[in-house]
């Protein structure tokens, strides 16, 4: 169930819609404090926490003084990157669904770029492998590029980085010479097999190197506390954050962690910067602030919707388009449907008549086989891959279009196989039905 948003929260989105709609116009000036207050018709304090709001997703920033304003920022990956690092670190998604959906999109994207690499391509790739460790670009990366998707490009080091994050590993660590060799060699094999287009043995080593990747970080990671900067502008605030994030990880969702002042002098910290905190945590979905005299912090189930919002935006601004996203969400989806069908539980529940979503919307049929397969990166990626297809191009969502008897019936048929358990016709069925309705009709509700 959806939430309903704060008032900020309202404001912060419909600042974000009007900069979406004028083409996100880098370096424009919103106005000041005091006409956007007029223009929204909010108190001074909401519209600070809106301003909170995107300057946490950097979409813009306040600046004060005369001539300023909230001026609108240019969307940096590094910037998507570190929002949805945050998020899976806050969140606590493990290790395990972390490299379960990287294995899933660097395999795409070597199958990919062996299909459209140039001639220039293979050179830059070649020398990548050739030089003594360690290189300056992971090779994953640099496939990523070679790939021709702008959304793969995008994502693939967003991910990267993101789990030496989540390990603890600072950005740039190094490995010893041994290991460091051994990766170069399984670079180079990947490299060639992926210049030969060979997809089946460039697959048993993509998964083999990310294999050994996770190996070493596990080993490494065992003693680091996990660190939700990898800079040193760490602020007091995120710290907090993380401190507390620690805390609801232990608890269920609706359990009370205490009121500011319990709060204030359990952490041993000032009310500003835990604020701050409550705040980045609020923005992750991670805990809910209650208001009134029983008020105080709950833990919550974490809510990515923000996070879905921020990366399909980011698509959406990178333009990637629509065959960029289908091609992810074939491989993100198709998979997806498969381990469902796997699970024995999921067979029963369907069997016993779970209520299924309105299986003619596409947004709510896709999202919710994202879920039952149970991995909350992959539900993550095709909420923000559909939201971003789903943009109209003025920016703001696009209205779901009535679904047609093929697609309702096309959505039948899928969780037909998943609670037959039958993981083969459920990947096929899902395939045809992104090829066929999902990703396609879509692209043309937006147009
Ligand atoms: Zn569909």
């Amino acid at each position: 169930m959806e939430r309903p948003l704060k008032l900020a929260e309202q404001v912060a989105t419909a600042i974000k819609n009007d900069v979406v709609a004028r083409g996100w116009p880098v370096g424009a000036n919103l106005g000041s404090e005091a006409v956007l207050i007029a223009k929204y018709g909010v108190s001074r304090a909401t519209l600070r926490e809106a301003v909170g709001i995107l300057e946490h997703t950097q979409l813009a920033s306040m600046h004060r003084g005369r001539g300023g304003g909230l001026t609108v920022r240019q969307p940096a990956a590094h910037v998507v990157a570190r929002t949805v690092a945050a998020h899976i670190h806050l969140a606590g998604i493990s290790m395990d669904d972390l490299f379960d959906v990287r294995i899933h999109l660097q395999v795409l994207a070597a199958q990919l770029a062996a299909a459209r690499m140039t001639e220039a391509d293979v050179a830059s790739l070649r020398a990548l492998v050739q030089g003594p460790p360690p290189l300056d670009e992971h090779i994953e990366v640099a496939l990523g590029r070679a790939s021709g998707n702008p959304a793969l490009a995008l994502l693939i080091p967003t991910l990267t980085r993101v789990t030496g994050m989540r390990a603890g590993a600072p950005q740039g660590a190094k490995l010893d010479g041994r290991s460091a060799k051994s990766r170069l060699e399984a670079w180079r094999r990947i490299v060639d097999a992926t210049v030969a287009g060979d997809t089946a043995a460039l697959e048993r080593r993509m998964r083999r190197s990310l294999d050994a990747e996770r190996s070493w970080l596990e080993a490494r990671s065992a003693s680091i506390v996990p660190k939700l900067q990898d800079s040193e502008s760490g602020k007091v605030s995120e710290r907090i954050a993380e401190e507390l994030a620690a805390e609801v990880r232990q608890r269920q969702p609706g359990e009370f962690l205490g009121n500011e002042a319990e709060l204030l002098q359990r952490l041993g910290v000032t009310r500003a910067p835990l604020r701050q905190a409550i705040r980045i945590l609020e923005h992750h979905g991670v805990v809910r602030m209650r208001e009134g005299s029983t008020g105080g912090l709950m833990a919550c189930a974490a809510n990515p919707s923000e996070i879905v919002d921020a990366l399909a935006l980011y698509l959406h601004y990178i333009d990637a388009d629509i065959h960029a996203i289908a091609e992810i969400r074939g491989a993100l989806e198709v998979e997806a449907a498969g381990t469902a069908a796997g699970r024995p539980d999921i067979a029963v529940l369907l069997r016993e008549g779970l209520p299924t979503p309105n299986e003619g919307s596409p947004t709510a049929f896709h999202t919710w086989v994202a879920q039952l397969a149970g991995n909350p990166l992959t539900t993550l990626l095709v909420r923000a891959l559909i939201g971003a297809t789903a943009l109209k191009p003025d920016g703001t969502s696009g209205a779901t279009p009535p679904a047609s008897e093929e697609t309702t019936e096309s959505h039948r048929r899928v969780l037909e196989a998943i609670a037959e358990g039958d993981v083969s016709l459920a990947r096929h069925r899902m395939r045809r039905d992104l090829a066929g309705c999902g990703a396609g009709k879509i692209a043309r509700s937006s147009s």
